[in-house]
């Protein structure tokens, strides 16, 4: 009950976006791997000031085909190992996989792999924890999970974009450090 648990989003928070510069718009290999500067270390403040750091990602590149489990589990694997080298820990990481017309209740902006989470780490009640994302669809995954969210502007969106959003997050904040540095500040 008592565990602390920040639950991030992976791309645009922890490597760079892949959209429009990546082949298929998807980190599909290594060689699209881009972690961003300080995002290990961000980490690794959360894993040593005691929370959890668990990642909830759509990827819908494997649903489209454009590539395979094993490609993701190669790219998930090298963002555990840069993290770890940082000194910092990532509890758990889930993926969506589905298409969008799959109608799954795991895709953002849905919450099912919020709940899925709760459900595997056996903690009682995630709501009030901090999402950490950068597009409305995270924003409104978190909501729809009962979370507080933190928009960052290192992926799709600006502080401009957020304004005009239906979903706005509890907080904007430039990077992931930043974002950190708000959620141990409050904890
Ligand atoms: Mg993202």
């Amino acid at each position: 009950m008592n565990d602390k648990y920040v639950f991030l989003d992976r791309d645009g928070v922890i490597n760079k976006d892949p959209g429009g510069w990546t082949e298929y718009s998807y980190v599909t290999s290594l060689d699209e791997l881009k972690i961003l500067p300080g995002s290990p270390e961000a980490i690794k403040k959360l894993t040593d000031a005691g929370f959890k750091v668990v990642i909830i990602s759509n990827q819908q590149g494997i649903g489209k085909g454009y590539f395979t489990e094993e490609d993701l589990n190669k790219v998930t694997s090298e963002i555990i190992r840069r993290v770890d080298a940082a000194g910092g820990h990532i509890e758990k990481v889930y993926y969506c996989v589905h298409l969008a017309d799959d109608n799954c209740n795991c895709r953002k902006p849905k919450p099912g792999l919020f709940y899925k989470a709760q459900e595997d780490l056996g903690v009682s009640d995630i709501s009030g924890r901090y999402y950490i994302g950068d597009t409305e669809r995270d924003i409104q995954a978190g909501q729809e999970a009962d979370l507080r969210t933190i928009l960052v502007l290192t992926g799709k969106n600006s502080r401009e974009d957020a304004e005009a959003w239906e979903h706005r997050p509890d907080h904007i904040c430039e990077d992931l450090l930043a974002a950190v540095d708000l959620v141990i500040d409050e904890s």
